[in-house]
């Protein structure tokens, strides 16, 4: 029973690639599943570092910038990655949907196919990190998620943007070619935008609109 697993709390002082091997040890490698947004290495080269072959899946939402789609590439290459893309249900076609309800668009283009993603899955990991913002602030490196049926595992979630960067130097990460356009946080073109020096990273993100999430980490 998932729901009855002791998440240990020294969790929370492990390296990030050795949480993800915990989660391996626990639940098996072939029931973990990590989606990465591919805004940046970080998630994914820890993932793959610790468990060579971990599925990692992309949710093509339709309105990925052409330079993730590149950089996604690269990476997979590069790194010699396990991808699985996850698109809309045939049905849901490009509409602009985004221009008047993001809600029900990031339901249809992201949550939705998050569902089918971590199917038959024990463990679905993601890249939340602490740093990313106040909605994050209290993410778990484990818990279970009682909506989802899987326990939901965020290695990054100690990481501060300082760690981050230094994780990159030390293992010569490649960054996303948008980065050095202003964007911190990287999702579909149409609700990103790039932020100033000093501006929280996830500040572009359904910029002046009240949204904060697309509904995957909620
Ligand atoms: S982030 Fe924007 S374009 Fe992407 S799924 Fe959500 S509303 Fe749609």
């Amino acid at each position: 029973m998932l729901s009855s697993l002791t998440i240990p709390s020294s969790l929370e002082t492990l390296h990030p690639g050795d949480v993800v091997k915990w989660a391996a040890e626990q639940f098996g490698a072939e029931h973990l599943v990590v989606t990465a947004s591919f805004q940046d290495a970080t998630l994914v080269h820890v993932a793959a570092s610790a468990v060579p072959g971990i599925e990692i899946v992309l949710l093509d939402t339709q309105y990925l910038f052409a330079e993730t789609e590149w950089f996604a590439a690269e990476l997979t290459e590069r790194y010699d990655l396990n991808v699985r893309i996850v698109r809309p249900l045939p049905e849901v076609q490009p509409d602009n949907q985004w221009r008047t309800d993001v809600e029900g668009c990031c339901q249809r283009r992201k949550v939705e196919p998050l569902t089918r993603a971590i199917e038959g899955k024990r463990a679905w990991i993601s890249g939340v990190r602490r740093a990313d913002g106040p909605t994050r602030a209290t993410a778990a490196i484990a818990a279970y998620d009682i909506g989802r049926g899987v326990v939901k595992v965020n290695p990054l979630a100690t990481m501060t943007d300082a760690d981050v960067e230094l994780y990159a130097a030390l293992h010569d990460l490649p960054a996303h070619p948008l980065v050095d356009k202003g964007y911190a946080s990287i999702g579909c073109w149409p609700c990103t935008s790039p932020v100033a020096p000093g501006e929280a990273a996830r500040a572009g993100r359904w910029a002046g609109a009240a949204k904060t999430e697309c509904g995957l980490h909620l």
